[in-house]
């Protein structure tokens, strides 16, 4: 009988914590200079010179963050790499260093944990951060993955939510919206599968909304992009939540207004037409939608012909001032307040 790699279940308890973690973790090579200590003594050590050192920690929850029924271990790991990174470039820094604490239940067989791990080096190789350290421990109900990415940058560049200006222009990057139709897709084939299992969905022609859900990519080219093209951004924040939420947060902590142009925002023609079928506005889809993993950045006036030409860029509207209040001002020239429904699955509980 042929064996299928798939099906082997090797208890965890085979192996016990220590031989766990040393499985799990013996791949992983030490790549980035500033990393002195990697995984194996009670702590890692960094050495970030004149650096600044840029910290940023994620906890995701089975059944709160992703469902396992339709996202694959791999991407799993993936993705929560990225959702980790994308803050450390949010701060116009240089990701350097991650690492991951798990906390499984005696459902998943090593062979699960392989999966995730896999998902994990592949990101870290292409991004080009060392998995330093972490904490593996059991958990009575589900999986619960516990990423933390170091990175690094100039005093001068790092970017803070709270530097935007009056009249700088709001830029954001890539296009909006994608991910969350990729989970209405998801969940409307959940949906079919529960009610006729041997349903095989054809999936082909939401390819890319689906990879921007379950295979996100953080936009590390963006930060080395503008200091390429020495711009500076004024203030900075990543797209997780929607982008009027983030919008809220840029203005709210530079005391600013916005003016945000509806035709302005960036949509792939696959948005377009899914939100069609959907019978979804795709402005509200792209406002509120989350998981986009883009940044939003505001730049001086004086620095727009250095980004113009970006096909990764997009202009969606500039600051003004705080007693303007924030406005989406839409395709027949209205102006309508900016409202955060925000996608964070906390909020749903609140
Ligand atoms: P301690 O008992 O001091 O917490 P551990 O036995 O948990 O030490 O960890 C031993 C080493 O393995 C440490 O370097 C730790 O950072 C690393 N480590 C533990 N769990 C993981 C994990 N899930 N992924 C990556 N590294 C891990
Ligand atoms: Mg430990």
């Amino acid at each position: 009988m042929i064996e299928d790699k798939n099906s082997a279940r090797t208890p965890l308890s085979e192996l016990g914590e220590f031989g766990l973690i040393d499985h799990l973790t013996k791949n992983f090579e030490i790549k980035q200079p500033t990393t002195d200590v990697g995984i194996g003594d009670d702590a890692a050590i960094l050495d970030f010179g004149d650096q600044k050192c840029v910290i940023s920690t994620d906890l995701l929850i089975e059944g709160v963050h992703f469902d396992l029924s339709y996202v694959p271990l791999k991407h799993l790991g993936y993705k929560s790499v990225m959702v980790n990174l994308s803050d450390i470039y949010a701060m116009n820094a240089t990701a350097s260093q991650i690492t991951v604490s798990i906390a499984v239940s005696n459902r998943f067989p090593l062979e699960a944990l392989e999966e995730l791990y896999a998902g994990i080096q592949t990101a870290a190789n292409l991004y080009n951060v060392d998995v330093i350290g972490g904490d593996t421990t059991s958990s009575t109900s589900g999986l619960i993955i516990s990423i933390t990415a170091l990175g690094y940058a100039k005093q001068e560049e790092i970017t803070y939510r709270s530097g935007a200006k009056n009249n700088d222009l709001l830029v954001v990057s890539g296009d909006l919206g994608a991910a969350y139709m990729g989970l209405q897709v998801l969940e409307r084939e959940k949906q079919v599968f529960n009610v006729n299992p041997n349903a095989q969905p054809d999936l082909d022609q939401y390819t890319y909304l689906i990879e921007r859900q379950l295979k996100p990519e953080a936009r590390k080219d963006i930060p080395e992009l503008l200091k390429a093209l020495e711009v500076q951004p004024t203030s900075m924040i990543d797209i997780s939540d929607g982008l009027s939420s983030e919008t809220i947060h840029l203005c709210t902590k530079s005391e600013v207004g916005v003016h945000l142009y509806e035709e302005k925002i960036p949509l792939d023609p696959a948005v377009i037409s899914i939100c069609e079928e959907f019978n979804l506005n795709s402005t509200t889809v792209a406002l509120n939608g989350g998981e986009d993993y883009e940044l939003l950045f505001t730049i001086k006036q004086e620095d727009y012909p250095k980004i113009k030409a970006n096909p990764n860029l997009t202009v969606i509207g500039h600051m003004t001032d705080k007693n303007d209040g924030m406005g989406l001002v839409t395709r027949a020239n209205e102006k309508i307040e900016i409202q955060a429904q925000g996608w964070n699955p906390i909020k749903k509980e609140g």
